[in-house]
């Protein structure tokens, strides 16, 4: 027997639309590309979406075709969140900090019929436009005012688009499986491949967002992601504000620790999301400054393991509570959240700080769990740890164009390629990514662990370590390390550091100390990279075992 319930499809307008009726009047503040400060509200957000839905309806864009952005976190990039998607269409986010010939591969790839591109990255487009083959047009994300001299064929300004169109439309019907937006996966090795998202696993993974025990948004929020939205939708921020009318603060460009912080002090922000060097550029600020954030209440740190450091600093310097979360641009992305459960939250600070510097907890809606090389199901004892697998309303089941080929397993499990512990109140604890964990003498030693310890140390700003290879071990860890401006610190100071805070068989066997550690367009250290770096390098360690 059936319910008795109507049945109405999961679709994104239905988003914006609840944000313009019922939080008409909360604003959307941009710095914008151009430099001002921008203001507007959910109800003038909705009818320039519409407006837009209108202008690529005249261009010619139909259900299901693939419009790239190449842009930063602004109003007009929202308004095509809603716009194109709205319209059936496909939002495909370009991800501006790939190397141009990647970004060609992407566009062409995902047959993207226009792509609409902030001021910034008009050169860029510029150099490569007769690559790609599917584009019809450009459209610059600006008003007529500061439109460019440019180069660039079949270019339209977004403004004049949008001011010869009526701020009437009727959002389509349609099935809410339907594709909604297109995200590549950075692709550490082989070409990047793309994620397609629907109407429906997007306003599934909005709730989830929203809930008090995964980000916890409500009306009351000033919401001010740092994560691009181009990196896996903001994290679905810019869907979950507007599901419960959250104020959004958009940062544009400029994300050095100075714009971030006046932007979060002057428009009160709440919350916020972003990786964690982001997070040391801010941190720093403050402190060369001697500032305070009052009105924040939480920030979301993700993308890479937030070091324990970092969230000591937050939590007990600034009263700003951390959320360590973790997914991947295949889980929509949100897997885990780290709220505390209520005991935890009961300990003193020190005594949660090993919780908080966890992953987060299992949310509603994903399924997690770990095996070992042979598929067998590894305990959720906190301490067994192997690769983790996860399935659920947001992940994806294949990769676009079927690249890869099959993701799934028998029982419909995707590999994530991270290796992990699950504890029984649904900690999730990542050791490693399964390319990067450090094989020792049939052991194995988790890079971040040691990552994270070395971050403890008051001289290290950032902390990397790799596997190099060793004749005796098979491999060892080398830590490499940037130091903060001004400090010095030797191997041994750092050795003495780590001395009984990690299983002595973890020590590194070399400290190397570097100007920079090469990051990945979505902010991950580039271990690829570091280990280019240091192929022709040999331990210490690896003499004395030869002899
Ligand atoms: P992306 O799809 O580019 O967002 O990358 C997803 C990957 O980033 C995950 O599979 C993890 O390896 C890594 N990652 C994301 N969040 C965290 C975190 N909180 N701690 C450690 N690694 C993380």
């Amino acid at each position: 027997m059936l319910g008795l319930i109507q049945e109405k499809q999961l679709l994104i307008h239905t988003l914006i639309d609840y944000a313009a009726d019922y939080h008409g009047r909360t604003e959307i503040v941009t710095r914008t590309v151009e430099g001002p400060i921008h203001r507007y509200t959910y109800a003038d957000a909705r009818q320039r979406s519409k407006q837009l839905a209108n202008a690529l309806t005249r261009l010619g864009v139909k259900l299901g075709d693939r419009i790239g952005t190449l842009a930063w976190n602004t109003h007009r990039h929202l308004e095509c969140y809603y716009g194109v998607s709205g319209l059936g269409a496909v939002l495909h986010t370009l991800n501006p900090r790939l190397f141009p010939e990647q970004i060609v591969y992407i566009a062409n790839h995902a047959e993207d019929s226009y792509i609409f591109v902030d001021l910034t990255f008009v050169p860029l487009l510029e150099k490569v436009q007769d690559e790609l083959k599917s584009v019809k047009g450009i459209v610059v994300m600006t008003d007529s005012a500061h439109m460019p001299q440019t180069t660039l064929k079949n270019v339209h300004c977004y403004e004049d688009l949008l001011a010869a169109e009526s701020t009437e439309f009727e959002w389509p019907e349609f099935d809410e499986k339907t594709a909604s937006s297109l995200c590549y996966t950075s692709g550490t090795t082989g070409n990047p491949k793309g994620v397609l998202y629907q109407h429906r696993s997007t306003v599934l993974h909005s709730f989830a967002a929203c809930m008090g025990d995964c980000l916890g948004l409500t009306s009351r929020d000033a919401v001010l992601p740092v994560v691009p939205m181009f990196h896996a939708n903001a994290w679905g921020l810019a869907y979950a504000a507007p599901m419960c009318g959250a104020k959004l603060v958009l940062p544009g460009k400029d994300l050095d620790g100075k714009s971030v912080y006046d932007l979060m002090a002057d428009e009160k922000v709440t919350m916020s999301a972003g990786v964690p060097t982001v997070w040391l550029m801010l941190l720093n600020y403050m402190e060369e400054h001697g500032l305070g954030l009052p009105d924040m209440s939480r920030t979301v740190i993700g993308g890479s393991a937030a070091p324990a450091s970092m969230i000591r600093t937050f939590e007990t310097k600034y009263d700003v509570t951390v959320i360590h979360a973790w997914g991947m641009t295949e889980m929509s992305p949100l897997g885990t959240s780290g709220v505390m459960t209520k005991a935890i939250e009961q300990l003193p600070f020190e005594e949660q700080l090993p919780y908080k510097a966890k992953q987060g907890r299992v949310i509603y809606g994903v399924e997690l769990k770990i095996t070992d090389d042979e598929d067998n199901e590894l305990p959720r004892d906190g301490v067994a740890f192997g690769n983790l697998l996860t399935r659920g309303y947001w992940i994806t089941n294949g990769y676009f164009k079927g690249e890869g080929g099959n993701v799934l397993d028998n029982g419909n499990w995707f590999n994530t390629g991270d290796v992990a512990t699950l504890d029984e109140d649904g900690f999730m604890t990542i050791t490693d990514r399964a390319k990067d964990v450090i094989k020792s003498g049939g052991e194995w030693i988790s890079s971040i662990d040691l990552e994270n310890a070395a971050m403890g140390h008051p001289a290290v700003a950032e902390a990397a370590v790799i596997g190099i290879f060793h004749p005796k071990w098979d491999e060892r860890p080398l830590l490499c390390i940037v130091t903060k401006a001004g400090k010095d610190v030797s191997k041994d100071d750092i050795m003495a550091f780590l001395d009984g805070k990690i299983a002595k068989w973890w020590m590194p066997d070399d400290v190397q100390f570097v100007d920079e550690i090469p990051h990945t367009a979505t902010g991950k250290i580039q271990k690829t990279t570091l280990r280019e770096q240091f192929k022709d390098y040999t331990l210490p360690t690896a003499q004395t075992a030869a002899d």
